[in-house]
């Protein structure tokens, strides 16, 4: 399926995520961050709350993080009614590494036996599909357990 970002973008949206749309669209993920102070601005806006700047810039960011919340829908929901298949489905809210609290929400993918609240994922991007309304999108998937450092004991 083609990617068509300009017929396809977010209904209701403001425009300010964009770049996002764009970073996936090329297999990069990319979040905003103020150009005056540095802050990082997710969901994304055009003037930071914090200092005032219409300046932002666009940062390729590895997509790793760690679960902040997560959900598992039961029900196909008329707006998400391309995922009924999916049934049921876990979405996670990742606090994504070194973007000063930046949190991206996606579909987790793959083994769920560690899900929890502070759970080590990484993001795949994945090219537009139907299931994601033509978009491309961003799953996760929980980290492999060898790679976690161990606790000490
Ligand atoms: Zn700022």
């Amino acid at each position: 399926m083609e990617y068509e970002f300009e017929k396809r973008r977010i209904t209701g949206g403001i425009g300010a995520d964009d770049e996002y749309w764009r970073g996936l669209e090329r297999g990069e993920f990319r979040l905003p961050r103020c150009a005056g102070c540095g802050r990082w601005m997710w969901p994304a806006h055009f003037r930071c709350g914090a200092c005032g700047s219409w300046e932002m810039e666009w940062h390729r960011t590895v997509p790793k993080g760690t679960i902040y919340s997560w959900t598992r829908s039961w029900y196909a929901f008329e707006r998400v009614k391309e995922r009924a298949g999916d049934v049921p489905y876990v979405t996670a809210l990742v606090e994504i590494e070194g973007a000063g609290g930046a949190r991206v929400m996606g579909v987790l993918v793959g083994d769920e036996t560690d899900l929890r609240v502070g759970a080590a994922v990484t993001g795949e991007i994945l090219p537009p599909t139907e299931k994601a309304k033509g978009y491309p999108s961003i799953v996760w998937r929980l980290a492999d357990a060898s790679d976690a450092v161990p606790s000490p004991v």
